[in-house]
């Protein structure tokens, strides 16, 4: 089967742990891997690891596997840790209180930013690879614990100092309450948008001759992701980069809106565009996928599962 990735995290990583799972790997459906530039961390942790992504590269390779990467751009655990970092904050003034798997950095964050940039220049450094998927490049919103069905009047996030001040000195006003941003709600949606894309831009001005970049999408209605995430996928396609949306069926307890989600996009998107990530537990599960995949014609798709698969 062709161009079928496995997310495959590594855990601590050993060299030779991870030469055994490539070897089980390939006796499975798989043609190709995604490794993760920085291992998981949590929140004791208070530095920021990286993997040995080039040497698991050239194991990969030698394997001839495919390899993307994921790069979690504006999620960070480690800068929660510190005493000078500034939370995102949420539209009633709240400042975002983090998951064991979520500690999300607002993209307008000064220190986020960099951060980002220096994921870009590292990836710069590695061999080639088939793809980049961007993931968390949105303003915050942790969908797995969220109402995917999206009501509120403004976006939940991010009403940080660093947001608040720029898009004041944006529409030249002094904005110090979301009751002044409902009145200028087109403006902000606009300006929030703009900051996505300027760092998706960013990121291609690094990358575009390297490798192909995809941009990760929570499983929201097409329509809602602008409003929610500042995303706009419209735009995300036309800039020449894939979409990626985030399809973890079981997450959210039922398969309509997967299959929901899944109409909108054969409506809206050229399938060559997209490369969904899907979740599965079960060999059952993975094949639905599969059909899934075919059917839709996605040249590429990712699977991610759970521990237990290889
Ligand atoms: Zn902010």
């Amino acid at each position: 089967m062709e161009n079928n990735f496995l997310v495959y995290n590594p855990g601590q990583y050993d060299r030779k742990s991870l030469s055994d799972d490539l070897r089980k790997i390939k006796n499975n459906p798989f043609d190709g891997v995604v490794f993760s530039l920085t291992k998981p961390t949590t929140h004791q942790k208070k530095v920021s690891r990286f993997y040995p992504v080039n040497q698991m590269i050239t194991l990969a390779r030698e394997l001839d596997f495919k390899v993307g990467l994921v790069l979690d751009c504006f999620e960070n655990p480690v800068y929660w840790q510190k005493e000078f970092f500034t939370r995102p904050v949420n539209y009633q003034g709240k400042t975002s209180v983090a998951d064991e798997f979520y500690s999300p950095v607002c993209p307008n964050n000064p220190f986020g930013i960099e951060y980002f940039q220096k994921l870009l220049l590292k990836v710069k450094r590695l061999p080639q690879v088939e793809f980049v998927l961007l993931q968390n490049l949105r303003f915050p919103f942790f969908w797995e614990a969220e109402d995917l069905d999206v009501q509120l009047q403004v976006p939940p996030y991010c009403y940080c100092p660093f947001c608040v001040t720029e898009f004041s000195s944006v529409i030249g006003e002094v904005i110090t309450s979301t009751s002044q941003i409902i009145e200028y709600l087109p403006d902000w949606m606009e300006w929030r948008t703009g900051v996505i894309m300027s760092l998706i831009h960013d990121a291609r001005e690094v990358l575009a001759q390297k490798t192909r970049l995809a941009v990760a999408v929570p499983p929201l209605a097409i329509i809602d992701l602008p409003f929610t995430t500042g995303q706009l996928p419209g735009a995300i396609v036309e800039s020449g980069c894939l979409l990626t949306p985030l399809l973890y069926h079981k997450t959210k307890g039922g398969t309509t809106w997967f299959e929901d989600i899944i109409e909108q996009y054969r409506l809206e998107i050229k399938p060559q565009k997209l490369m969904p990530l899907f979740k599965f537990q079960t060999r059952t599960e993975f094949d639905q996928m599969i059909e899934i995949k075919t059917k839709n014609k996605y040249p590429v798709a990712l699977f991610f599962s759970g521990p237990g698969w290889v």
